[in-house]
Parts: C-alpha cells; structure tokens; sequence
C-alpha cells in the first residue's frame, strides 16, 4: 500500500464527508474522558443525550463524579445503554484520578505519549482504544484508534493487513497517513464505514473510493 494511495483516498473521503460538530466541540479533558466512556457500544446522539444529562445533574469534575451517588449517575445514562457498567467506571475513574492525580486529569495527558498511554491503560474501562482517542482528542498526541468501523474498512481498503490485530492496524494507518491527519484520518473512516462500507452487504456501488479499493465488490 502506497502512501500516494492513502492520500488520494484521504482527499476523496474530505470531499464526500463534513466532519462532526462535537469534533470542534470545547470539551476539556475530563469532560473527554466521561464522552469517551459513555460512547461505548452506543450513537452519537445517545452520548450526547446522556452526557447532556449528567452535565445537567452534576459539574463534570473528578471531585463531583466521585462523590456522586451511582444511582443517580446510572440514571443519567440510562439512554447510552451499560448504564451501570458505564457508571460504576465513571465513579472510579473519577476516584483515582482525584486520588492519584489530585484533581487533574491533564497532567495524565501531559505525560510523553507512551507513558500517558500505559497511565490511561490502567484506569477501569480505558483499553487502547479509549486511551487513543483521549490522546488524540483530548491532547493532540499523533495516534489513530481503531475501532470496529476504522479496522474493517482500513482492511477492506488494504490500508492494512487483513490478519492485522489492533496494533498492527493503527501502526499500518500511521505510517501511511501524516501525524496531522490522524484525527481527520479517524473520523473519515468511522463516516465511510458507517454509510457505505457496512459490516454485511458493503455499499459498494455509491462508495466514494471504489475506484481505489481492492475489496468492491459491485
Ligand atoms: S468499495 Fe466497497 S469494500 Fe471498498 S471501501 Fe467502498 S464499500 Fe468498502
């Protein structure tokens, strides 16, 4: 795979996608950290709601979430699914960052780049996809996460190798893309699974970059 290659199918994505509101979005890195959390395995909107709610009921402190009671936190996120799941490790991040932290998640951030990844890594429910996205997000820090749709279009486009595990697929991506187009990167891929390249029956026909790709089917 080509970085020429990469770069056109990045120009084509730019042309055929707007980026989303909440990615310009004035979050600071905690409140990042609680979408973050929330998001998981559930829509956009869902988050928003949810994260609207409990921004409603409580100040998105470490200091508040960790005293909050967690029936009332689960209340909030009922919408996102997981909610208790979701809530319990809500309430513990907020402890340990408070506790082992002071209070400030930014100086996690702050960290060199491997170690604040192997620092958010520890924190309950941060794997390495979470992690990447707050250093991507959150910190400017050159990473790709990969989630569900980004792994299975990168493969499909051979942006990366199709036994790939997550690492290998984020490093594939990295090398071929610029470092500072790694959030724009993410996101345009996220969009083109979701609307084109679906897990079953791609839409290869409409799909901007079939010209590109060596999966089309149609
Ligand atoms: S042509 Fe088909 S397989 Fe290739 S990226 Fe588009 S939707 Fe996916």
């Amino acid at each position: 795979m080509s970085e020429k290659r990469a770069e056109e199918i990045l120009q084509i994505l730019r042309k055929n996608f707007t980026l989303p509101k909440w990615v310009s979005a004035d979050h600071n890195t905690f409140e990042t950290l609680i979408i973050t959390i929330i998001s998981q395995n559930t829509s956009d909107r869902n988050t928003e709601r949810a994260f609207e709610k409990l921004s409603k009921t409580f100040p998105i402190t470490p200091e508040a979430l960790a005293k909050a009671e967690t029936s009332k936190i689960e209340e909030c996120l009922k919408v996102a699914g997981l909610y208790r799941n979701k809530a319990r490790i809500i309430r513990e991040v907020s402890k340990i960052i408070l506790e082992k932290f002071g209070g400030k998640f930014e100086t996690v951030l702050a960290l060199p780049f491997e170690k604040a990844r192997e620092t958010l890594m520890k924190l309950p429910g941060v794997g390495p996809k979470t992690a990447d996205v707050l250093l991507l997000f959150s910190a400017n820090k050159p990473t790709i996460p990969v989630d569900t749709h980004v792994n299975r279009v990168s493969k499909r486009l051979e942006l990366a190798p199709d036994d790939g595990d997550y690492e290998r697929v984020r490093e594939s991506l990295q090398r071929l893309f610029k470092p500072e187009d790694y959030l724009e990167v993410h996101i345009l891929l996220i969009l083109l699974g979701r609307k084109y390249c679906k897990a079953i029956k791609p839409l290869c026909k409409p799909c901007p970059v079939k010209t590109l790709c060596p999966s089309k089917t149609e």
